[in-house]
């Protein structure tokens, strides 16, 4: 058997639609006013967006019942999901912890409660049934003030071992803040952390060749192979991995047709970029919405020849933030 590694995920996007929508029926939750049904819910959550705003909304609902109570719950369903149906042996979690915080709690509460968040989720991530690794990329936030993010980086940090990294996330907005995260990643990896960016997604005015000093992986980053292959040189000389996630574009509005990803590869290939294939928020994507499935849509729409894939799963654990050998075939 095959096993591969997702270095792409995001908790609040991983669970499939219907473990949410039993988790909303057990809680008897005010979301199902609208959705007496499964499938009038499924619809609306795996839908594709017209932007990446649009889709982040929904993202929030997911968020906020992910409790620090709830955890549990939803971690084991998703280790024995990615383990039984898609053959992870490594994946590497990302989230916001604040997000996860009591909602009605003052700020220095939800500040002090984000360490407990880290704690459930490093001790709910290895059920004994289903070896899966799963290691823990803690999330930035474009949208909240620099003092909570600074906030954020330093739980990274008090958990180095279980955290691997962090990610900067939320919509691509305050192009102008560059200067403040080059800062925080250039910290975090003094510190020891790993660092990825969400950059690149939606467009080419976010990327600032700043971060490029800074960041071990891109997420995303498919437009500076689209707009600005000139940048991928720099990105090579470093050995700057790109998160490609195939179907969250179309999800997200970013990009029409798989096809279009033809260019991305290609390119990044001829220049000596590395490629990582990774799922984003499979949840939410229609299904089959799994790791496996990306590899076969990208070979279906002939971004990638058969003969390519073994290198790009490969690719996967030797980009990875915390993986350490192990018998992958
Ligand atoms: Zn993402």
């Amino acid at each position: 058997m095959a096993l591969y590694a997702d270095l792409h995920r995001h908790l609040g996007g991983a669970l499939h639609p219907r473990i949410i929508y039993k988790f909303l029926q057990r809680q008897d939750h005010r979301v199902l006013n609208y959705f007496p049904d499964y499938e009038g819910f499924y619809n609306w959550f795996t839908r594709p967006c017209r932007t990446l705003e649009e889709f982040v909304k929904i993202h929030t609902l997911v968020e906020e019942l992910q409790s620090l109570e709830h955890l549990p719950y939803f971690c084991l369903r998703l280790c024995r999901g990615a383990y039984t149906f898609e053959n992870l042996q490594y994946l590497e979690l990302r989230y916001n912890p604040y997000f996860r915080t009591d909602h009605q709690a003052p700020e220095a509460i939800r500040i002090g409660q984000m360490n407990q968040i880290v704690e459930v989720i490093t001790a709910n991530v290895r059920p004994a049934d289903y070896p899966i690794t799963v290691k823990q990329i803690l999330c930035l936030d474009r949208r909240l003030p620099l003092a909570l993010n600074e906030a954020i980086l330093k739980v990274a940090i008090d958990n180095i071992g279980p955290v691997v990294g962090v990610d900067l996330a939320g919509p691509e907005i305050n192009n102008q803040l560059w200067e403040d995260w080059v800062r925080l990643m250039a910290k975090a990896r003094a510190s020891g952390l790993k660092t990825t960016s969400h950059l690149g997604e939606t467009g080419i005015e976010n990327v600032h060749p700043q971060y490029f000093t800074v960041l071990d992986r891109i997420g995303h980053g498919i437009h500076i192979p689209l707009v600005r292959p000139d940048m991928l040189k720099e990105l090579a000389k470093r050995q700057i991995t790109l998160e490609v996630c195939p179907t969250s574009y179309r999800q997200t509005g970013v990009l029409k047709d798989f096809s279009e990803l033809r260019t991305v590869f290609s390119r990044c290939k001829e220049a000596g970029v590395a490629i990582a294939v990774c799922t984003d928020n499979p949840g939410r994507n229609p299904a089959p919405c799994t790791l496996p499935g990306e590899y076969e849509r990208l070979i279906d729409h002939d971004v990638i020849d058969f003969s390519e894939l073994k290198a790009i799963q490969n690719e996967a654990f030797r980009s990875a933030f915390g993986f350490v050998g192990g018998n992958r075939t």
